[in-house]
């Protein structure tokens, strides 16, 4: 039978978890910061600052938003990044991405003090990652673990094969992988073989951007998939990048979309910036 991974539970649990050492942390006098700055009116941005700030009141956390102007300048965007980094009750800052045209993302990213980046995405904590010294894991990656560990199933000499290679979702995650001990394949659109790849393995991370491009027949039995993928249908309705249907009736685990990696990805944010808290 087809056994979904909850992760809409999972992250409700590490909430929860969060939430009692914010407590215990306020005991000492400090209270976790989380400072999000949002450019513009992109209306999913907005849905996903929300649900930041959000999650922020619900483990206890200090909160900022800064809702700037679309036509805002990029030095004034710089400034307001460098007004954050210095500022002692933020323990946390990302900018919501994407930001209009005219500003460079880059250049606001890197405008990021390492110290404050809770999203993972600086070169020096993907770095360290890299090393094995410690940092930000990226959200989404970090969530993927964790889900992966809610199976049940041992990492630790396991084959996994993620598909997607993107800086944010497909390279970190292989990297915790194999910092997990497994052995790692990384796919993407060169990949000659899909099939016959993910055909032996245990673990399978879809970060694709393709609506139900893997299907059943693509998957061996006992796998655990963790479908990363948000894609829109013409519907309108959500699909991830794995077909659910055709896994009905194996004996796999999955991730349900929505309900798995989406809601751990922002529970992840809140627990980078507990620790960053606690650093
Ligand atoms: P990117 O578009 O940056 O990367 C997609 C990757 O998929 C690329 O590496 C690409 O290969 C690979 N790919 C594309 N087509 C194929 C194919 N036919 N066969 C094999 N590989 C292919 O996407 P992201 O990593 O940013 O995101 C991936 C998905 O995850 C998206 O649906 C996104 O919305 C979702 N997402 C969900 C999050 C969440 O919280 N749940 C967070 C972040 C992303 P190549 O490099 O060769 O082009």
């Amino acid at each position: 039978m087809l056994k979904l991974i909850d992760g809409k539970q999972l992250a409700q649990k590490r909430r929860e978890e969060i939430k009692l050492a914010v407590e215990e942390l306020k005991t000492q006098g400090i209270t976790p910061g989380l400072a999000v700055i949002l450019v513009g009116e992109d209306p999913a941005s907005q849905v996903y600052v929300r649900n930041k700030e959000k999650a922020c009141h619900e483990v206890g956390f200090y909160s900022e938003v800064h809702r700037l102007p679309a036509d805002t300048s990029q030095e004034d965007l710089l400034n307001l990044i460098d007004r954050l980094n210095n500022d002692e009750k933020i323990h946390g800052l990302l900018v919501q991405l994407p930001v209009p045209k005219h500003i460079d993302e880059k250049a606001v990213i890197h405008a990021i003090s390492p110290k404050k980046d809770v999203d993972g995405f600086l070169p020096e904590n993907l770095g360290s990652l890299l090393i094995g010294e410690q940092a930000f894991e990226p959200c989404t990656p970090k969530g993927c673990i964790d889900l992966i560990k809610e199976s049940g199933m041992e990492i630790a000499g396991k084959k996994a094969v993620v598909v997607g290679r993107s800086n944010i979702v497909g390279k970190p995650v292989a990297m915790m992988l194999l910092r997990e001990h497994a052995t790692v394949t990384i796919c993407h659109s060169k990949t000659k073989n899909l099939k016959e790849e993910l055909l032996a393995a245990d673990i399978v991370v879809a970060a694709i951007g393709r609506a139900n491009f893997i299907t059943g027949d693509m998957i061996k039995d006992g796998a655990v998939v963790i479908d990363v993928g948000i894609n829109r249908l013409p519907d309108g309705k959500m699909a991830g990048d794995v077909d659910r249907a055709s896994l009905e009736g194996r004996d796999c685990w999955l991730t349900p979309v929505p309900g798995g990696v989406g809601p751990m990805t922002i529970t992840m944010l809140m627990k980078n910036t507990l620790e960053s808290a606690t650093r």
